[in-house]
């Protein structure tokens, strides 16, 4: 029988600002069986898109995109904090949920034509994977599909990506 996921995500309030409901993915990456069924489920879902390569950033979405890439036996690319890369690298930068943030991605990560599959564990107003979309294609690379462990529906993050076009999407729990 599957795990029930919600199970191993612990709800902070007022985290890390008032009126903010934190949702903590550290016990479900801590639980063998749960960590491995929610990497099992976005597998099943990237795997028909046929991606090069998948990509996430930093920090979480090393933690979701690597054990797929690994078990996919593709690369992973990160989308790295302003100032992190040693090499050329394209920026993009954006407003958070709560801040505002800047993302790099070196130059020679993504080639032109690479299907490229995105994740991080939550989608709240979308800026994040908006950013992390936008240096995949300032490379040149396709954008075949994205997925998350959470989706704050109230945010309606998922609007912002389908903004342009229709992205397959997956989020394997929703708050
Ligand atoms: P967005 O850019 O507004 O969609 O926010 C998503 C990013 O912020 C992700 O990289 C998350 O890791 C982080 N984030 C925002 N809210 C939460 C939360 O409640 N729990 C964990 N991470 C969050």
């Amino acid at each position: 029988m599957d795990i029930d996921l919600h199970d191993y995500i612990a709800t902070t309030p007022d985290f890390p600002k008032k009126g903010i409901m934190f949702r903590d993915i550290n016990p479900l990456i801590g639980n063998g069986p749960a960590y491995k069924q929610a990497i099992d489920q976005l597998i099943n879902f990237a795997s028909p898109l046929k991606p090069d390569i998948i990509s996430g950033p930093e920090a979480r979405g090393f933690v979701i995109g690597s054990p797929m890439a690994y078990e996919m036996g593709i690369g992973f690319v990160p989308a790295r904090k302003y100032g992190k890369l040693p090499r050329k690298a394209v920026s993009s930068s954006y407003g958070l949920e709560y801040g505002h943030s800047e993302l790099q991605m070196h130059v020679d990560a993504i080639k032109p034509g690479q299907r490229v599959f995105v994740v991080d564990d939550l989608l709240a107003t979308g800026g994040t994977i908006t950013a992390t979309i936008d240096l995949i294609r300032q490379l040149g690379g396709i954008v075949v599909g994205c997925g998350f462990f959470i989706e704050l529906e109230d945010l309606h993050g998922r609007e912002k990506i389908m903004e342009t076009e229709n992205i397959p999407f997956i989020a394997l729990l929703e708050y």
